[in-house]
């Protein structure tokens, strides 16, 4: 099932022009395509994609797995592996680049490059393996909106949270918060972390801080830690926290004080975290094992310090 020159066309319109990101693009779409027959019409196909580059417009374009239907995920993984998964019967497949595969000798600029992704045999081009047990992501959901009772823009309501007695959407609500300790976000988290996925987190193998540009100076000399502490705000958790709570809000756990917790749901919503720098990239940190949601305001960033952290520091004993 070869993409015909009028989908090729079209998805070089759609994206705006052709480059070797966009024809991987279209032969994983193709090779997508050839597994699940058919393009999405109405959220039953999802794509899960672990980069952002060219190739996803044509995923967008060709598969109907888009952004805004909520059936394209975006997981900020750097790899170029795409997930594609058919929700009435559960067949899914995963695509990546074949490692094995090169650029014909002679290919030198972009042009060429594009020429030979368009040629390959699929085969030579693409791994591509079913996935028997494959469970695709939730749904998008859609709530009815409320307005912010501070900037006043209808928000889902599965985002706003009372503070005070006022609704607030989640920037008002973390600014709020911020103002109240004097406390500015510097930046933001950036994970696969989805809020609301689980009660129990996980810990993030890769999250990027994107630090406020105006902040970057105070980067200088980070990368001589290994380990740094992420002091951060907590801005979905429910604020009226409870003093005492059931570990992991499990009710079969004994209760127990907050202040014994790791729990988000704190008389002040703060997260610490200590992870590990895995790069520092201009005004972005590249971490492992931050276990904050995507989208979590970042508050400070202190080295981690033997001298002051170790609990079984001489000081301690
Ligand atoms: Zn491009
Ligand atoms: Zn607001």
């Amino acid at each position: 099932m070869a993409l015909t020159a009028q989908q090729i066309a079209d998805t070089v319109a759609f994206h705006g022009h052709l480059c070797p990101g966009l024809a991987w693009g279209m032969r994983i779409s193709e090779a997508a395509l050839a597994v699940l027959g058919a393009r999405d019409v109405d959220e039953e196909l999802i794509a899960v994609v672990e980069t952002d580059n060219c190739a996803v417009d044509a995923i967008q374009f060709l598969m109907g797995c888009t952004f805004g239907k909520g059936n394209l995920r975006y997981l900020d993984r750097g790899q170029n592996i795409f997930t594609f998964a058919r929700r009435a019967d559960g067949r899914a497949v995963r695509i990546s680049r074949n490692p094995a595969w090169q650029m014909p000798e002679g290919a030198l600029d972009q042009s060429a490059h594009t020429a030979a992704i368009m040629s390959a045999p699929a085969a030579d081009l693409l791994l591509v393996e079913e996935l028997a047990d494959y469970i695709p992501p939730d749904k998008a959901q859609i709530l009815p909106s409320r307005p912010c009772a501070a900037c006043g823009q209808p928000t889902m309501a599965s985002r706003l949270q009372t503070l005070a007695g006022r609704e607030l959407c989640p920037a008002c609500l973390a600014d709020e918060l911020a103002n109240a300790a004097m406390l500015h976000p510097i930046g933001v988290i950036r994970n696969e972390l989805i809020a609301g996925a689980a009660p129990s987190r996980a810990r993030s193998a890769r999250s990027v801080i994107e630090l406020d540009e105006r902040f970057a100076p105070a980067l200088l000399g980070i990368e001589e830690n290994s380990l740094l502490q992420v002091l951060y705000l907590l801005d979905r958790a429910p604020l009226d926290a409870p003093l005492q709570q059931h570990r992991k809000t499990d009710p079969a756990k004994p209760l127990r004080g907050v202040f014994s917790l790791r729990s988000p749901h704190r008389p002040n919503p703060l997260g610490l975290t200590t992870v590990r720098l895995l790069e520092v990239v201009g005004s972005r940190l590249v971490v492992a094992g931050l276990d904050a949601w995507d989208g979590t305001p970042l508050l400070d960033i202190k080295p981690y310090a033997p001298e002051w952290d170790d609990g079984e520091n001489p000081a301690t004993r």
